[in-house]
């Protein structure tokens, strides 16, 4: 195992991150070998269970409701729709679900009742549970806990600078105080972010001392390519290169050593023989199904024959961490207080989200 460090500079990343690349890969591919299975990686499916109509204005995000795009917004699925879901992913090697709902923030009610349920559901399929809900209270994070949550997905998106030309309707703090009420549970952090929004190296380094200073560190960290979609900000983005992303994830990997390391959304645009050096560069899981929340990923047989190819053998669930006890609602010990926490909303313009909008007006 390698000693885990919680004072990275942004400089001290940037010097990993712009070495020469063969030096970079072997540096990040040692420590992924000394602290994690090579040949092992974690396949996780993403379940929208309510999407689209929300209130935000990520600039990546087809689901905010203010830009005009193609999604198909649904209610809240049931408990027997997530079920079946669950149970396909399982019998395609996934060994968790990530429940994903375009909410800006948990409130307390029948909905939010429902998702304990459908935590409590797929746990007892011994499968790991996580959910990405938007900002929570340490409450509505020990009544998930409770209900046998064993990660919790809010990702920092980009660093703090970047973070304000992209979303104006919420606070980068609400997103770091709700990764620490996250922490007061025994629920693990998933948080991570998105290149490819017109962010500089800088604001990449940014985000990795945002995260790799947390302590603990993210026990998972998604790094996603953005896929620009039509009607957003960013429609207009190039793709990131593949060569971008190997030194993301190899940057990562060395200054996150144990947490896993997650290709997410843009594997669609990336060739085997990418992925390949991806995993070579130290990720470990992956997000497996047709479908990142809305927009497109490789197809779950595709993934297993690159598996195969590459002699990978998907992760068993709970070989991290012990799986969580479910507690029933009737023995909750934790009931719902219905705060109304004041996340901030900052508000500031950003040309390119007013404009988005204004053409979706324009549209409708
Ligand atoms: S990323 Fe989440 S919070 Fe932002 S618009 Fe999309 S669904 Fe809403």
């Amino acid at each position: 195992m390698s000693v885990t460090k919680h004072n990275w500079t942004k400089q001290e990343i940037l010097d990993i991150y712009n070495k020469p690349l063969m030096e970079l890969l072997y540096e990040a591919a040692t420590i992924h070998r000394k602290n994690h299975d090579p040949n092992v990686v974690q396949v996780s499916t993403l379940l929208s269970i309510k999407t689209g109509g929300c209130s935000e204005d990520c600039g990546y995000c087809p689901q905010a409701a203010r830009y005009h795009t193609n999604i198909e917004g649904n209610d809240l699925m049931t408990i027997q729709q997530v079920k079946a879901q669950a149970l396909r992913a399982k019998s395609t090697g996934s060994s968790r679900v990530c429940m994903g709902a375009a909410w800006r923030n948990v409130k307390d009610g029948e909905e939010f009742d429902q998702v304990l349920e459908m935590v409590r559901t797929i746990n007892k399929l011994d499968m790991e549970v996580c959910c990405t809900l938007g900002m929570i209270t340490e409450n509505q994070a020990q009544r998930l806990a409770e209900a046998g949550l064993y990660a919790y997905n809010h990702n920092l998106d980009s660093s703090e600078e970047y973070y304000k030309e992209v979303i104006s309707t919420r606070g980068y703090q609400d997103r770091l105080d709700t990764i620490d009420n996250v922490r007061k549970t025994n629920v693990t952090v998933c948080s991570g972010g998105i290149i490819g929004m017109g962010e500089n190296v800088e604001d990449r380094a940014g985000m990795l001392v945002a995260l790799s200073t947390l302590n603990p560190q993210p026990e998972s960290t998604p790094i996603n390519a953005l896929v620009a979609v039509e009607g957003t900000p960013l429609e207009d983005q190039k793709p990131v290169s593949i060569w971008e992303m190997i030194r993301m994830v190899a940057t990562t990997r060395i200054v996150m050593p144990e947490t896993q390391v997650r290709l997410s959304a843009g594997r669609t645009q990336m060739t085997r023989e990418g992925q390949a050096m991806c995993f070579f560069a130290g990720a470990n899981s992956i997000f497996a199904g047709d479908k990142l929340l809305t927009t497109p990923n490789p197809d779950v047989n595709e993934d297993m024959e690159m598996f195969k190819m590459l002699g990978l053998n998907p992760q068993k669930p709970f070989t991290k961490k012990v799986q969580p006890q479910t507690v029933e609602a009737a023995e909750s010990q934790f009931e719902a207080l219905g705060e109304k926490p004041k996340w901030t909303r900052p508000k500031h313009t950003i040309e390119r989200n007013e404009a988005a909008k204004e053409k979706a007006k324009a549209v409708k």
